[in-house]
């Protein structure tokens, strides 16, 4: 995203083109965040456990209870989920626009696909260059798709030539050109990033689309101006909160349990085991590596707490043994 945004991407027109004239530097720049809303140091990656195998429901990943992750305070962050999307729908993102964000904060941000997110790992042709990623935070920004979303339709921008409908797979220069919109000469601008074609073949902003972004950070998203997502924290590293970073699996079992973690950096962990009187039953200490198994084959089938501690965080999971 920054390379696209700074025009530092090796993909970008050449000189000689038609459309370099327009194409930008949009001056503006993320960073992963390395304080959380709490002050605590962060990635700036939470990873979550969910047993949702595709998120159906638009906004169901924006939620805890859903399955999905609370987001952080969004006037403070831009968040964004990656995750399974209903693959029924061929979705590649979605995003939140500026003016929706002091009616749905909580809505707030962008959703990718994993198969469309970043250009390594899970990222699949042709949409593994992190172009996702470029278009939907340009509507994050407050841009539109160059057709306007209709026939020959308007996107506020006034360097955008003028596009029929949108344009997909990889156009060749010029596409649609004296289209009857008036698209001119050199036809449609489907280079633009705020079109469908596949990553390889988009490559530009224009000048007016930056304007159009800045302007959003000085209206809706000023508060993104004073966060201190990207300041020094005050706190120990913790990706992603305890209560989202444990898995006890099975649960119920036999008393055979396996504690499992996403979480790369942690305290030394302990695992107390309590019965349903609140009484101390096994203590494992010092746990250093996971998956860490669990054998309670010993106890009687019935309802026990673990509480895992890290630092000086705490959570209570319920389990069942039942034979
Ligand atoms: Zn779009």
């Amino acid at each position: 995203m920054n390379e696209d945004f700074r025009l530092l991407n090796s993909d970008s027109l050449s000189p000689s083109h038609p459309f370099w004239q327009f194409t930008t530097d949009t001056e503006i720049e993320f960073c992963l965040a390395s304080k959380d809303p709490d002050g605590i140091a962060t990635t700036g990656i939470v990873r979550t456990y969910t047993d949702s195998t595709a998120f159906v429901e638009m906004d169901s990943p924006k939620y805890t209870v859903t399955g999905g992750s609370d987001s952080w305070d969004p006037t403070q962050y831009l968040n964004l989920w990656v995750c399974h999307l209903n693959d029924g729908l061929g979705l590649l993102g979605y995003a939140a626009f500026p003016a929706d964000l002091a009616t749905d904060p909580d809505l707030d941000g962008v959703v990718i696909s994993y198969t469309a997110f970043g250009y390594i790992g899970t990222a699949t042709a042709p949409n593994d260059l992190g172009r996702t990623g470029t278009h939907e935070v340009g509507h994050w920004l407050n841009l539109r798709h160059i057709w306007g979303d209709d026939t020959c339709g308007d996107d506020f921008v006034a360097d955008t030539e003028i596009a029929e409908a949108a344009n997909y797979g990889c156009p060749t220069f010029p596409h649609n050109a004296n289209s009857t919109c008036g698209s001119g000469v050199d036809g449609e601008m489907y280079m633009n990033y705020m079109d469908y074609v596949d990553d390889a073949c988009m490559n530009m902003f224009t000048y007016d689309q930056g304007i159009r972004m800045q302007s959003a950070l000085y209206g809706d998203r000023a508060g993104l101006l004073t966060s201190l997502g990207c300041s020094a924290p005050t706190g120990l590293l913790n990706e992603g909160s305890l209560e989202n970073g444990f898995k006890i699996y099975p649960n119920p079992s036999n008393g055979s349990f396996t504690v499992d973690t996403h979480m790369l950096k942690y305290d030394d962990i302990s695992i107390s085991v309590y019965d349903l009187l609140g009484s101390k039953i096994q203590k494992f200490e010092n746990i250093k590596s996971f998956p860490f198994k669990m054998d309670l084959n010993d106890l009687s089938n019935g309802i026990y707490y673990f509480k895992i501690n890290s630092g000086n965080k705490t959570i209570t999971q319920k389990v069942i043994i039942a034979k």
